[in-house]
């Protein structure tokens, strides 16, 4: 099978040195082997950087859902496709074979369609992690209609606007949804959203809680019902290569949130690509990935990756908590789990409890585990590797951004060898540049600046939605001919990456540029820290200094916290060295972040700069309250 799966370094080299050489005959070869195409492409790739603009296997016909369903029901029609497990223990996992997977994504398909969606149409789905979110997705794929799938955990302001942003005709939800051990009032959310979104015509309502909820005649339909009277036979709509597939909102921690929007045959190659060779993945493997399909990880690597190969894949509607902090281990040892991805923040705040809920189960199904997210820090890894992996089991941490569709930056498992907090080497394809800020590229090794992309790859977002502008401007104006990720590396002395944060979080004191990531690592060493965050502030003299927002660990820690923050920039200094020591140390409770767990450091920026008259959006937070406690107890001088 070609080069679709990557065995070993020497091998990657080879791969990769082909893959940069020839662009084009490299992702044809992989199209072609792959995939079902109703009609070949014309030209692999036409692009243009000052547009910009940037088509993939133009010409070529598909439809995705065939890829990712219909192929298989010959091979592997009672395989399961998805695997449901419930956020309570005592309802059963359910296994849904490819067959039926088919059969269910007709059936809603037809309902979409009898209820006027058509090619072309917004289709805004706000479900909890329950099987008809990938159904929905997938239903839309079928027929055409572009999904926009907004996190069930929004509130009805940002639900509201992503609606608006991009005129959504139809919205599937449900009566509401289980979290751990509380219910949530979906609907109540979503009435509340609709009062300023004139563009829904209809709201397809899951029955999940059973709960009392208010229907709005002629509007409110439930689904149910539709989906008994549809037949189970559907076409797929014949889509161009190019034709839009999806709108995902980015999480919005830098501002507003951007509508990306990703196209069909290049965003299924890539997909199904990173999938395979990041997670090495086997016929029988039982693959599960933590994250919600609310965001891109979801998409890519719940949905379309492991489907388009065949895959079983892991919907997991509940929380890592619940009903304790063994969730995910006993999970990975009643399903067997072969490869577990999830984000450091999870990790974080698992490595916080007892390593008696890790112990308890049988993990050794475990093969390979992933990150992805934000930078993770190498006490998280190294938990990750002793309690999880035990040691056996690759850790690959993936870079990459709701803009590239895919996983960019990443060890392959047994090929590249791992080391915490570095993503590594580029997947083949992906040609990395660090640019410095006067626009020249910083070429050699044990270097840092501001890490670009240099040649377009299949699956990048082709343009916001709406703002074709916003888009350029963003991406592609920094750097002429370069696609601009907003993300600092440093490549070390081997030509390995590391992110070292936004480009925003590098503060510039006294002209030595500090990334602020490994700042954070080492304080986070300190046996009473459990979180930290550092930004920049105006300094007269130094031109900014450093701002550390601090969690301790709830230990009952007696120190005096003056002799904590001795400690804390002993620790700075010893590590990293006494520039980077910070001016001010502030404790709290918690830090402002985003739902997909990124902590908001604009926030933190301006608290610190004193400047907090314009804090700015913070309808994507999930603990807008910490802000006030944070503004109350700032360090002024
Ligand atoms: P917005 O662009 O609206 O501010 P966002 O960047 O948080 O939102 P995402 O696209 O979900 O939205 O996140 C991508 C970003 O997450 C990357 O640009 C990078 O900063 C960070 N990131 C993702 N994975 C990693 C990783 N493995 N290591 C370091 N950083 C990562
Ligand atoms: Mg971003």
């Amino acid at each position: 099978m070609s080069n679709y799966h990557i065995k070993h370094l020497e091998e990657y080299f080879q791969v990769y040195r082909k893959s940069v050489r020839n662009p084009e005959s490299y992702w044809e070869e992989i199209a072609e082997e792959h995939f079902l195409w109703h009609k070949r492409w014309d030209e692999v790739l036409s692009y243009d950087f000052e547009k910009p603009e940037f088509k993939w296997f133009k010409g070529a016909k598909l439809n995705i859902t065939e890829n990712c369903i219909d192929r298989h029901l010959r091979t592997r029609g009672d395989k399961t496709a998805i695997l449901f497990e419930p956020n309570d223990t005592t309802e059963k996992a359910q296994h849904i074979s490819y067959n039926e997977l088919h059969e269910r994504v007709c059936k809603m398909a037809n309902v979409l369609k009898d209820k006027g969606v058509e090619k072309g149409d917004r289709v805004c789905i706000y479900l909890p992690m329950i099987p008809e979110l990938a159904v929905s997705v997938l239903a839309c794929a079928r027929i055409g209609a572009i999904h926009s799938v907004v996190f069930a955990g929004f509130s009805s302001k940002a639900l509201a606007t992503r609606i608006n942003d991009s005129s959504c005709k139809m919205l599937i939800t449900s009566d509401g949804s289980f979290r751990g051990n509380k219910k949530i009032d979906l609907k109540g959310i979503v009435d509340a959203a609709l009062e300023n979104c004139e563009s829904i015509e209809n709201v397809l309502v899951v029955k999940r809680i059973e709960t009392n909820i208010s229907m709005q005649n002629g509007r409110d339909i439930w689904l149910q019902p539709l989906l008994d009277n549809a037949s189970s036979s559907c076409e797929p709509e014949i889509m161009d290569a190019e034709d839009p597939l999806f709108i995902l909102y980015t999480s919005g921690s830098t501002g507003t949130p951007k509508g990306m929007v990703h196209t069909t045959a290049g965003y299924m190659v890539y997909a199904a690509f990173t999938f395979k060779n990041v997670f090495q993945y086997r016929e029988d493997d039982v693959y599960w990935c933590t994250a919600d399909i609310g965001w891109i990880t979801g998409h890519s690597y719940i949905v379309y990756g492991p489907l388009a190969n065949g895959a079983t894949t892991v919907m997991f509607e509940g929380v890592p908590s619940y009903p304790d902090y063994g969730r995910f281990w006993e999970i990975v040892e009643k399903h067997k789990v072969t490869q577990f991805y999830t984000a450091p923040t999870a990790i974080r705040a698992l490595a916080k409890e007892k390593t008696e809920y890790v112990e308890k189960y049988d993990l050794s199904s475990l093969k390979i585990l992933g990150t992805v997210g934000e930078p993770i820090n190498e006490e998280a890894w190294h938990w990750y590797d002793e309690n999880v992996g035990k040691k056996k089991c690759p850790i690959v941490d993936t870079w990459w951004q709701t803009e590239t569709g895919g996983i960019m930056i990443s060890p392959i498992p047994y090929s590249t060898p791992a080391i915490p907090t570095f993503a590594t080497l580029p997947l083949p394809g992906i040609q990395p540049a660090l640019m410095d800020e006067e626009g020249k590229e910083i070429k050699g090794n044990q270097v840092d600046g501001r890490l670009c992309i240099k040649f377009p790859w299949p699956s990048m977002a082709r343009t916001i939605w709406n703002n074709h502008q916003r888009y350029k401007e963003t991406y592609f104006s920094a750097y002429k001919g370069m696609y601009f990720t907003g993300d600092g590396a440093l490549r070390d002395s081997v030509g390995y990456y590391r992110i070292t944060g936004r480009v925003d979080d590098v503060v510039i004191v006294s002209g030595h540029n500090l990334g602020t990531a490994p700042i954070e690592d080492a304080i986070n060493e300190h046996p009473a820290v459990a979180e930290s965050a550092i930004v920049g502030y105006p300094h007269e003299i130094k031109g900014s200094a450093l701002y550390g927002y601090v969690i301790l660990k709830e230990t009952g820690e007696t120190r005096n916290q003056d002799n904590l923050r001795k400690e804390i920039n002993q620790l700075i200094s010893d590590r990293i060295g006494p520039i980077a020591k910070l001016d001010k140390i502030q404790f709290t409770s918690g830090l402002p972040k985003t739902r997909s767990g990124k902590i908001m450091r604009r926030i933190l920026r301006k608290i610190a700069s004193n400047d907090t008259s314009n804090i700015g959006d913070t309808s994507t937070l999930l603990n807008p309250e910490i802000v006030e406690e944070l503004m109350e107890n700032v360090i002024s001088s």
